[in-house]
């Protein structure tokens, strides 16, 4: 159990993602001075956005430079904070060399930051941001754990550096994150597990999977349809907030599955509809699967006939009594998840009506 200070500054890593900023702003409004480690600091493009929020916040932004590859580069950021909260991570579905893409930075970097917590004695907790990735690969995989739901007891035994090399790069990182803390006790450790994060972006220009997947989903791509794919949803300011109650909550216990609809990819399309199908050529109705069978291996690397088999027309499952029991978490609609996002993307003119 730990209590954990406020008036002391929290460390979050890669605090300028998708993920990051919400988190970043949730702790900026509550008065906390924020210790933000990014790439690159003097990147105005990548960072402006939290500089606006910090200028109407009642919380301190700093500023420092670290990477996942660099050891010892976060210690200093770290200095002075009870808190740590560990995001950055790549993510990306499709890459080159899923070893150097993805395995190296998610599961070296996890090593790093945890190194750094075991070398710097003010830290007293560690909030990890894992993924349900690391308890599954496929919707099938869901359907099949016992009971027929993810529960947080499971872990992703079926990815690969071959097939879902991120989910794999999540599980490998998260599995080293609770060897490194079990061989000490002066810190504890949370994961908070995401599913498919959506919701409005503080910086939609920046480059982000989640939003990746939104303008395909405007931007005509699947007008004739879209692949019914079993998936998990959770709004990106209720991620925020799972971690600032995983941080600020002293029996915070363990792994939190922190999604908020067991959905599927049509479904992300069609509530959408009664606001902006007028206007965007947005999924009506599902492809049928021997259709994403053929066509999808040629629109995305990821889509193998593999995954095709296993995700499409299959429901995705996620119990998530832990969180909303222990963390008294509970979350927004799906539909205000996705107008807000779309809306977002459309107000920045990145998403054009017809
Ligand atoms: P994002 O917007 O792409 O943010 C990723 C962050 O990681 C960025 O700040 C990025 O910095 C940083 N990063 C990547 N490689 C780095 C490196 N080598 N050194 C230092 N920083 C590095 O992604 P996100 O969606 O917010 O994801 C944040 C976390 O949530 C990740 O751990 C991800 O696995 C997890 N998650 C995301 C989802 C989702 O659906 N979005 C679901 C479950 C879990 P740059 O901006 O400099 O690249």
């Amino acid at each position: 159990m730990k209590q954990i200070d406020k008036t002391k500054p929290v460390m979050v890593t890669g605090a300028n993602g998708y993920v990051a900023s919400w988190l970043v702003k949730r702790l900026l409004d509550e008065g906390i001075t924020v210790h933000a480690a990014v790439r690159n600091p003097a990147n105005k493009a990548k960072i402006q956005h939290l500089l606006d929020i910090a200028e109407s916040s009642k919380g301190e932004l700093k500023f420092f430079k670290a990477d996942l590859l660099s050891s010892g580069s976060y210690k200093a950021a770290m200095e002075g904070c009870e808190l740590v909260y560990h995001t950055a991570s790549p993510f990306f579905l499709e890459v080159k060399n899923p070893q150097k893409d993805l395995i190296e930075p998610a599961l070296n970097g996890t090593s790093n930051v945890l190194q750094s917590a075991n070398e710097v004695d003010s830290v007293k907790r560690v909030v990890v941001t894992s993924s349900c990735a690391a308890i599954y690969t496929d919707a099938i995989d869901t359907v099949n754990a016992p009971g027929g739901a993810i529960t947080e007891e499971l872990w992703n035994t079926t990815s690969s550096l071959d097939y879902q090399p991120y989910s794999y790069s999540k599980t490998l990182a998260e599995k080293k994150a609770w060897e490194i803390v079990q061989a000490q006790d002066r810190w504890d450790l949370v994961t908070i597990n995401p599913s498919f994060v959506m919701g409005p972006a503080l910086n939609a220009h920046a480059p982000s999977e989640s939003l990746s997947t939104l303008k395909t989903l405007g931007g005509g791509d699947m007008k004739m349809g879209a692949p019914k794919m079993g998936v998990g949803v959770v709004d990106v300011r209720d991620v925020a907030e799972a971690h600032f109650k995983a941080g600020y909550t002293p029996e915070a216990k363990g792994r939190y599955i922190t999604s908020g609809h067991n959905s599927d990819f049509l479904e992300m399309g069609t509530v959408l509809l009664p606001k902006f199908g007028d206007r965007f050529p947005l999924p009506k109705k599902a492809l049928p699967k021997w259709l994403v069978m053929l066509v999808g291996p040629l629109t995305n690397k990821a889509f193998t006939r593999t995954f095709v088999k296993k995700n499409v027309n299959i429901p995705w499952k996620a119990d998530t009594s832990k969180i909303r029991n222990e963390l008294g978490m509970s979350f927004r609609p799906l539909r205000e998840t996705m107008e807000d996002a779309f809306q977002v993307l459309v107000d920045e003119g990145i998403l054009k009506a017809k």
